[in-house]
């Protein structure tokens, strides 16, 4: 099966230009110019003219089916990537779970039986160390030569993934040495349970006192912490779901130092706020960690995109209903089950946002959702790029369509939608997925089992400086 892509705009992180795309079989086989007028033979043609030709997103920050203050995050791997490309994301890097007590190998086993001939494109899996000891430690090597070189570790959430400094610096101090990348939930949960007991006293039991209680003080000081403590161990550390200014300061003065430190921030920090966490009840929509910030700090994580003291935007994507999962917390905001949906929306948003917004260039935008993910985590050239050899996940997007986004359109397996009624400037057209078009003109195409498991290199990028 052969097929051209003509006319477009083809937009990397390193530029753009327009040219066709001749995709042959599941790889990108050539880009040139005039390739159709040239006399190459297709099975079939699309149309880009006038829209942009960009690599397959990729998320690299995703929670299917994680079991979570005692109900399960409600997308699987079939709602949630088939939902991720409507959204213009071929790729998603999800968080295997290892349970306390139990070994990495029957964590990452259980997320594999979770994925295979589920997912609709491809993915790769993280790992999440929940207890650091000398046979996990061991396996640690294991998974990095298996494709699984990430191991994300938790100052936050004392008693469930919750991790000491020694216990962080040992999987570090491993890591350093097995070409791996740690990646870090840095806020300061012992100080947060304080507090949240202390709200709960005094009656204040609404979401809102969730965000009250992770104070961003919190997570700057868990940010300088682990940066510092990897800095010791000399191995690249990434802070996941970045929220506040106090922790881009960390990351910021680390990276002027020369530390290999990186981060991601998500569409959830950039375009909601503390302000969404009211509202009553209501405000248990907005329950994520670390949790929704004042507005004040928006300018300063735009301003992280743009200088590359933010490298990634993720979207942290653990969607739980309103209805009769949220609600588990009525009464104590510290039992709603902590995060939003968003995988099918980050694209959007952020050329939204970013580029129509005029934050950044439409080649920064390609570089935040798939190079530099691509990049960090082990994808790179396969994912990510538009050239040839490159796996053919490829979105034609047209930059001018308007559309809003609303729970009665998304296709996340969820009840309610975090941006309901937000219009956006933006949106994917055609989606290719190692050159099958999975979804065409907001139509799906694609098939249950299509996506692979994608074996990821060392953090070879994250070592370099
Ligand atoms: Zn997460």
């Amino acid at each position: 099966m052969r097929t051209l892509i003509t006319g477009g705009t083809i937009v990397t992180a390193e530029g753009s230009y327009v040219a066709d795309v001749l995709v042959d079989g599941e790889t990108i086989a050539q880009v040139g110019t005039n390739l159709g007028a040239g006399g190459v033979s297709a099975d079939e043609v699309i149309d880009a003219a006038g829209k942009y030709v960009i690599p397959g997103a990729i998320d690299v920050h995703t929670h299917m089916e994680l079991p979570f203050g005692g109900t399960f995050a409600k997308d699987t791997f079939e709602t949630g990537t088939r939902a991720a490309a409507f959204g213009g994301t071929t790729t998603i890097v999800d968080f295997a779970v290892q349970s306390k007590g139990k070994s990495l190998r029957e964590g990452l086993d259980a997320w594999h039986a979770k994925a295979e001939g589920n997912a609709v494109v491809d993915y790769g899996f993280h790992m999440i160390m929940s207890d650091v000891n000398d046979a996990s430690l061991a396996e640690m090597d294991a998974l990095v030569a298996e494709g699984v070189p990430d191991f994300k570790l938790f100052t936050a959430y004392p008693g469930v993934f919750y991790s000491d400094d020694g216990a962080i610096f040992r999987a570090m101090q491993r890591t350093a040495r097995n070409g791996g990348l740690i990646m870090m939930h840095a806020e300061n949960g012992m100080a947060i349970d304080v507090v949240a007991a202390d709200e709960t006293d005094a009656g204040h039991t609404d979401p809102y006192y969730h965000g009250v209680a992770r104070k961003p003080i919190f997570e700057g000081e868990a940010t300088n912490r682990v940066i510092r403590l990897a800095e010791a161990a000399g191995v690249p550390v990434y802070i996941v779901h970045l929220s506040a200014t106090d922790a881009l300061d960390e990351v910021r003065a680390a990276r002027d130092r020369g530390a290999m430190a990186f981060a991601e921030t998500c569409p959830q920090y950039l375009f909601l706020s503390l302000d969404d966490l009211g509202n009553g009840f209501e405000g248990a929509k907005f329950v994520c960690s670390p949790p929704l910030r004042p507005r004040s700090h928006w300018p300063e994580l735009w301003k992280g995109l743009v200088k590359d003291d933010l490298q990634v935007v993720s979207t942290d994507h653990c969607p739980f209903d309103f209805h009769g999962q949220k609600e588990l917390g009525r009464g104590d905001f510290r039992k709603i089950p902590n995060g939003l949906p968003g995988v099918e929306d980050r694209v959007d948003l952020l050329h939204d946002g970013g580029v129509v917004g005029g934050h950044f260039t439409r080649e920064r935008w390609v570089e935040l959702i798939s190079a530099a993910p691509a990049k960090l985590f082990g994808l790179y050239p396969r994912k990510g790029a538009v050239a040839v050899g490159s796996d053919a996940d490829l979105v034609v997007y047209d930059p001018a369509a308007r559309h809003t986004i609303s729970a009665q359109t998304h296709h996340m397996d969820v009840d309610y939608s975090c941006y309901e009624g937000r219009e956006v400037v933006g949106r994917s057209d055609v989606v290719l997925s190692r050159g099958a078009v999975v979804v065409r003109d907001g139509q799906f195409s694609g098939r249950k089992g299509w996506g692979r498991f994608l074996k990821r290199g060392t953090a070879d990028f994250a070592r370099l400086s």
